[in-house]
């Protein structure tokens, strides 16, 4: 089936897409890293921990660090080589992140060969539950939740509907396109096997109305493996934050997740699209997720495009293998413009949940100074869950924390629409952020 009105929220915005940069580029490989740096900590909850010392020598894909508890996930290595280090170095979310060091060296085991298929439709739900837990998988379009966790609800939670993140609203990005427009019959498998995990049999995969190569493709396969029953594509409004979770769902069911509450309470599961296809290379190669696909992009990256690219190369590796930068970037940011963390070294290494790279230029910043609030409403109009950004930013600005706590600011996702619209270039989703955290240590203490 496939379901043609342009579901949407309330609110949102349209920023220029920026999209044809890569849109067009099909995926090739990038280089292996002579030097691989690769984080312990990748996901949402505890650090892995090392189970490998400075001098051995690892396979790729070989576990090197293991989960440390139930939210946590596995890190393998990827590349076959030497242990050289285990020290701290640049990450994404510290600038002294614990990394396991390895150096290069030695043959491939899956790399460009031909992986016998497990048959998996004979594995019970715990099996395949497994096989994703140790193939340290987490969500890929950024958060980076472990995965297994969240295929494994309370059983006070009744799932009953799988929802597949294909929306790709950021701009930019267009690697989950690709991976839809590549790999359709491979995702779909994929969702297979995710509808045996949850034991269910209805899942929705919604993509933006500006990716009709992707819903074709995926409807195709839906079509040839005789899955309408189960499995619909929905056309989505093309709109940010379409992808959010909350606005997903409300988009393709119309049901609300509560206030401070998570989507399993209304009975759904969401996965990324690129999860998808991680969790069925898992299952079906049983091969760990210790590499990935990804954009780089921006118009000073001399050969932008989606690339393949190996869990702990650096940002410095990745600009020499595209062909370098035609000038110095005023701004290198991990993941989407909107949603993404600005990195301040390109010595960071790409992790699991790196969905893209995008250097820009001084003359795509806007470095004006902030003015008062004009009361013009914008800000309202564009936020997604009801939220009166306005007026949080001012309590914000005079810390009248007590009011702060009355206007639901633990409600914001951090879309940054708020900031995108105002005239007065107020930083509205910092100040909120700045809010959060500081109510999270108040409520601590
Ligand atoms: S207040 Fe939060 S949720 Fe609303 S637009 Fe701003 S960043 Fe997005
Ligand atoms: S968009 Fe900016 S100026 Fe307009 S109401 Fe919101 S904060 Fe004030």
């Amino acid at each position: 089936m496939f379901r043609k009105a342009f579901n949407t929220f309330k609110g949102g915005i349209h920023p220029s897409e920026n999209k044809e940069i890569t849109g067009t580029k099909e995926f090739s490989n990038l280089s292996i890293p002579q030097v691989s740096y690769i984080p312990l900590q990748q996901h949402i909850g505890k650090p892995a921990i090392p189970v490998v010392e400075i001098g051995d020598i690892v396979e790729e894909g070989q576990l090197i660090a293991k989960a440390d508890g139930f939210i946590s996930a596995n890190v393998h290595s990827s590349v076959p080589g030497k242990v050289i280090e285990i020290a701290e170095y640049p990450t994404v979310y510290s600038k002294k992140g614990k990394c396991i060091v390895i150096e290069a060296n030695g043959a491939f085991s899956s790399s460009g060969k031909t992986q016998e298929k497990i048959l998996w439709d004979c594995l019970d739900r715990e099996a395949l539950l497994q096989s994703i837990s140790d193939a340290g998988i987490v969500g890929m379009g950024g958060a980076a939740f472990p995965t297994s966790v969240k295929l494994s609800p309370p059983k006070d939670k009744k799932i009953d509907t799988l929802i597949i993140n294909g929306a790709e609203c950021e701009p930019y990005l267009t690697v989950d396109d690709m991976l839809m427009k590549t790999f359709a019959e491979d995702i779909i498998e994929g969702i297979r096997i995710l509808l045996k995990v949850l034991n269910i049999d209805r899942a929705y995969i919604g993509i933006e109305k500006n990716k009709p190569y992707a819903a074709g493709n995926l409807r195709k396969s839906i079509e040839d493996k005789g899955l309408t029953d189960k499995i619909t594509v929905v056309i989505l409004k093309t709109k940010y934050p379409q992808g959010a979770e909350k606005q997903l769902i409300y988009s393709i069911l119309k049901r609300e997740v509560p206030s401070g509450g998570l989507p399993m309470e209304i009975g759904v599961v969401v996965q990324n699209v690129g999860t998808v296809f991680a969790v069925r290379e898992a299952v079906v190669f049983g091969k760990p997720l210790f590499e990935r696909f990804l954009t780089v992009t921006g118009k000073i990256v001399n050969r932008p495009g989606n690339y393949k690219v190996k869990i702990g190369t650096r940002i410095s590796d990745i600009i020499e293998e595209c062909g370098g930068l035609s000038e110095d970037p005023a701004k290198i940011i991990m993941g989407g413009p909107m949603c993404g963390i600005t990195l301040f070294s390109d010595e960071v290494p790409v992790i699991k949940g790196t969905s893209g790279i995008i250097f820009l230029s001084d003359d795509e910043i806007p470095v004006e100074k902030y003015g008062p609030c004009i009361r013009c409403g914008r800000c309202v109009a564009a936020c997604p869950t009801n939220l009166l950004p306005c007026d949080l930013g001012t309590a914000v600005e005079t810390e009248r924390y007590d009011i702060v706590e009355l206007l639901n600011p633990f409600d914001c996702i951090m879309c940054s629409a708020c900031s995108f619209v105002c005239p007065s270039r107020r930083p509205l989703s910092h100040f909120i952020k700045t809010a959060q955290e500081k109510l999270r240590k108040r409520k601590s203490a």
